[in-house]
């Protein structure tokens, strides 16, 4: 699992999150949800390393992070523009990372592509670069370039946003299946409250940069721990 004890960030003078505790269990589906600028991809990105944490720990397993490299974190990021490399096919858009940073053999390399291309459905586009996909099929590509990391912990910055309403839909329900079958800890982050009640085993709720109520879908809808909560819900008063 991964846990948060009093993190805090700071971009300069900006206080962005503070007094973050929470504790995610291993196989959870996790959301951070809140308004924008609340703080959500903050939280994402010290877990991946992209954002230094300003004080506090975050552990994975029991292994604390703080100072560990990116790459070594057992973490693998899906983000919302899909952030693929254009100038690479699908194939070479999901071993890339892991030509960098694992020992792994050609072989292995391309049956991990596979498997993983088959279970998202786009094993008949690994040798199309990303600008001749669909939105949906580059969110698949991206999906699929964490998945073969085998990743200790699952990272997800709003990573259906890009899509129309009805793929939106049936990527919920694909990545809930994926999830469940592997069997990783995920966090994701989205703005969307329908996305987090229906996927998630628990929510954080942020609001400018401090957890409101962290509950399973059912708690925080019945049982708002405060007006922000039950407004932001929509929780019936
Ligand atoms: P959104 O839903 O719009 O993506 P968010 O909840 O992900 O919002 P964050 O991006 O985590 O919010 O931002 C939290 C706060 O930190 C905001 O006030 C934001 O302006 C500030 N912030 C984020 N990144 C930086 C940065 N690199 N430098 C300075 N301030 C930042
Ligand atoms: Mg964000």
């Amino acid at each position: 699992g991964v846990t948060f004890r009093d993190v805090k960030k700071m971009y300069g003078d900006i206080l962005a999150v503070e007094n973050v505790d929470l504790g995610i269990e291993d196989g959870e589906f996790v959301s951070i949800l809140g308004p924008s600028g609340s703080g959500k991809s903050t939280v994402l990105r010290m877990v991946a390393g992209l954002e230094e944490i300003s004080a506090g720990e975050i552990a994975i397993g029991d292994r604390v992070i703080n100072d560990v490299h990116p790459r070594d974190r057992g973490i693998a990021m899906v983000f919302q523009n899909y952030a693929l490399y254009p100038h690479m096919t699908v194939k070479e858009n999901m071993s890339y990372g892991l030509r960098l940073t694992t020992d792994l053999s050609s072989e292995e390399i391309d049956t991990r592509v596979v498997e993983a291309a088959e279970m998202l459905g786009i094993e008949e586009h690994l040798d199309k670069k990303p600008a001749n996909l669909s939105g949906g099929q580059q969110q698949r590509v991206a999906t699929g370039r964490a998945i073969v990391r085998e990743p200790e912990v699952f990272l997800m910055d709003e990573p259906l946003s890009n899509l129309d309403a009805k793929l939106k839909m049936h990527m919920r329900t694909e990545l809930q299946r994926i999830q469940e079958d592997l069997d990783t800890t995920t966090l994701y982050v989205t703005h969307d409250q329908e996305e987090a009640m229906t996927m998630s085993d628990r929510i954080v709720i942020i609001a400018n940069g401090t957890i409101q109520q962290v509950g399973t879908p059912d708690e925080i809808y019945n049982h708002p721990a405060n007006m922000f909560v039950a407004d932001f819900i929509g929780s019936p008063a």
